[in-house]
């Protein structure tokens, strides 16, 4: 008897070593199991473990008993984890994360909705890309060239930002009789003009 039983007093559980020994390999023998945790399951719910005084015997405790006892098993021990060749855990696996639909609507305002609508969709869905999308487009104010033109490039999501088919375009120009250099934003495939960066005066200095 434990140190612990006795302290609070419990009547501790007598087993007769035969008895048991009997017991588990009658059932291994009769049924045969792949590990140990379905062997004490099986003790458990047998007439004997049942029978027993003051209480019956619990998978748990025959596995201690069975320890304490030297109880011969050849049921194996099973193993943690999967074995290698064995197919992915049943339900396993990341799961992936969806969102409330009306929660991340209620962050558009009302005009851009409509507009936003697949976006949005895609987003509850889990799309990574949609939620940047939409975070841009709240940054900006819902402006797409603003995304476009973003220039914080301390910004985490400057690099995967949307709206990034464009390119820069340098061209000299004249003001004044002077030739400057400005660089623009054009879409990459129209030409369409985006945005204009700035113009310089070739050396460096903005105008
Ligand atoms: S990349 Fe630009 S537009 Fe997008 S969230 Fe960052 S600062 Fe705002």
């Amino acid at each position: 008897m434990s140190d612990e039983v006795a302290k609070r007093g419990r009547k501790p559980l007598i087993l007769d070593k035969a008895e048991f020994q009997r017991t588990v390999t009658d059932l291994e023998t009769e049924k045969g199991f792949s590990n140990r945790s379905t062997l004490w399951k099986a003790v458990e719910e047998t007439a004997w473990a049942k029978s027993l005084l003051p209480r019956a015997l619990t998978a748990q405790v025959a596995m201690m008993k069975a320890e304490e006892m030297q109880i011969l098993i050849n049921t194996p021990k099973g193993k943690r984890g999967r074995s290698k060749g064995e197919g992915p855990v049943v339900g396993g696996g990341r799961k992936k994360k969806t969102f409330s639909l009306p929660m991340l609507e209620s962050g558009v305002p009302v005009e851009e909705r409509a507009g936003l609508e697949k976006t949005l969709q895609k987003a509850a869905n889990g799309s990574l890309k949609a939620r940047i999308k939409l975070n841009c487009l709240n940054c900006t104010n819902w402006q797409k060239k603003e995304v476009s033109l973003c220039e914080t490039r301390s910004c985490p999501l400057w690099d995967v930002r949307p709206y990034k088919n464009v390119k820069v375009v340098k061209e000299t120009i004249e003001i004044d009789g002077e030739e400057f250099i400005e660089t623009k934003i054009v879409e990459k495939v129209t030409g369409e003009f985006v945005g204009c960066q700035n113009v310089s005066d070739g050396n460096g200095g903005l105008v």
